[in-house]
């Protein structure tokens, strides 16, 4: 395994970055925090989960084996709220939910996680932590409510940095005064009318949010494991609160490294229901093919803020379009040739200079790159730009006569470039096939130009007309109007052919 290289994320828990050595060599174990299911999700979800998936992928990449956790929490204030609104059962309103965040997730292309464990199902686990964490002295029951205790942990914010006497968590409502501290935070919270509920030592109730990461983090991948991810916003007080929680539990409690991605803005504002700039995963992939959604996911570094405009899904649409049609063209040629009866040469040439060091440069800058805490902004440029330009020429040199030595070259060079800008592809979780992107890439574009396919080549069979009977004003202006929407007409020959494209006038 390629286990040797070095990884290197950066730590929320250090605020460095750090050489990636997991507990058990050659093994990997990572918990992410997921989704509230109470809702369709939205694109700062997508961002956490697409930026997980690609280190999952990544590792996976390196040789480890990973055991990837990823939890729904399916009973929550959020929900019960909901349900009550809309007079659903609160668990049937959750699960709903959960199998529409698993739809989004497919089409992003994430893996599945090796677990995707919901509280309702691990309540015996969550009950007997809080009973472990009262017995080692760091919660208190008060009327069948449990409360941390903050002040017994000394440890308290050592992820977040805040300060016990700076926090006013409790006081920004009415403050509980059964608690100890303002700080404490309930572990259990006794039943109310109308909320679901389940037994415990300490009465009817349900747990509070921060200690099922806790409980079902050590149930998968024990007390100590590698890596734990979630949003930035997570960081407190989830995070410092799961810490208080895991430790107080198990003394030998350890995270590796704690890896936090940054929000989604729009038009460089938060992005919030209120504000009317909130997009779920649901609205854009009725728009924008999800994987270029995953493109630009992955066009900022993780650990950024991630600015959503139109113009930069038109963008990342772009440049999925063209990696596809290059991708498409090659294996039209290669496949034509194998088809036309040239023989892939065993003893012949093999694949040229040119295509070797196009390769090595590729792997070489995709490795520095993700292995330096992930930097996939940059690793679809440089290198790999140039593989597709070479692949892109090579095509046109094959149209040329050429000997039958420098074609079987050809043909061996482009099959090997195009398998490794295909295992690239594949680690980004961006590859799919190149027929089905393309089609779907030129439907999503009609549909945004709010238009149908027969509407684009009458439009072309127009503009030959015009072109025919030299009226090129006319030609120009059905060309130009096109662009606008985000059609772009190609002159291929004797033929015009169309192909989607950033809309000129964004
Ligand atoms: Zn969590």
């Amino acid at each position: 395994m390629a286990e040797e290289k070095e990884f290197k994320v950066y730590n929320s828990m250090s605020q460095q970055k750090e050489i990636f050595k997991p507990l058990v060599p050659g093994n990997v174990s990572m918990y992410v925090c997921g989704i509230t299911s109470y809702d369709y999700s939205h694109l700062g979800h997508a961002r956490a989960a697409v930026n997980f998936d690609i280190l999952y992928r990544y590792l996976k990449h390196l040789g480890y084996e990973v055991t990837y956790v990823r939890n729904f929490t399916d009973v929550d204030d959020k929900i019960i709220k909901r349900a009550n609104e809309i007079g659903e059962d609160p668990l049937k309103l959750s699960n709903r939910f959960c199998e529409e965040y698993i739809v989004d997730m497919h089409a992003l292309q994430c893996l599945i996680p090796t677990h995707q464990p919901r509280v309702s199902d691990h309540m015996e686990q969550i009950k007997d932590m809080i009973s472990q964490i009262i017995k080692n002295g760091f919660a208190y029951e008060v009327d069948g409510d449990v409360f941390f205790a903050v002040e017994n942990f000394p440890n308290y914010g050592c992820l977040s940095g805040q300060k016990l006497e700076h926090n006013r968590a409790g006081e920004r409502v009415a403050v509980d005064t059964r608690k100890r501290h303002p700080a404490d935070f309930a572990l259990w919270k006794s039943s109310k009318p109308g909320e679901p509920s389940w037994d415990s030592p300490w009465g009817p109730g349900r747990p509070g949010w921060h200690i099922e990461c806790s409980a079902m983090s050590s149930y998968y991948l024990t007390s100590r494991f590698d890596i734990h991810g979630g949003g930035i916003d997570l960081i407190f007080p989830h995070h410092e609160n799961e810490i208080a929680q895991s430790c107080a539990a198990c003394q030998e409690s350890k995270i590796g490294y704690w890896m936090h991605n940054g929000h989604v803005t729009n038009n460089n504002e938060k992005m919030s229901k209120s504000l009317g700039n909130f997009f779920t995963i649901r609205q854009i992939i009725e728009r924008y093919h999800p994987i270029a959604l995953r493109h630009f996911l992955i066009s900022a570094h993780y650990k950024s803020p991630l600015n959503y405009t139109f113009s930069q899904l038109e963008s990342s649409s772009d440049a999925i379009y063209y990696i596809y049609q290059t991708l498409q063209d090659c294996e039209a040629a290669l496949s034509s040739f194998q088809e036309g009866g040239v023989e892939q040469n065993k003893k012949g040439p093999k694949v040229s200079e040119a295509a070797m060091n196009c390769i090595k440069k590729m792997r070489e800058e995709f490795d520095e790159k993700m292995s330096d805490d992930l930097q996939t902004p940059v690793v679809l440029t440089g290198a790999f730009q140039e593989a597709l330009k070479f692949v892109n020429s090579s095509l046109k040199m094959l149209k040329k006569k050429i000997q039958k030595k420098q074609l079987l070259e050809l043909l061996e060079s482009l099959a090997a470039v195009e398998k490794e800008v295909k295992e690239i592809l594949d680690i980004l979780g961006l590859l799919s096939s190149s027929a089905e992107v393309l089609q779907q890439l030129k439907d999503k574009a009609l549909k945004r130009a709010g238009m149908v396919e027969d509407d684009v080549l009458s439009l072309i069979e127009e503009r030959t007309q015009a072109r025919i009977n030299k009226d090129f004003p006319k030609s120009d202006k059905i060309r130009a109007e096109l662009t606008v929407k985000g059609i772009a007409l190609m002159d291929v020959g004797n033929e015009t052919v169309w192909r989607p494209c950033i809309p000129s006038e964004l």
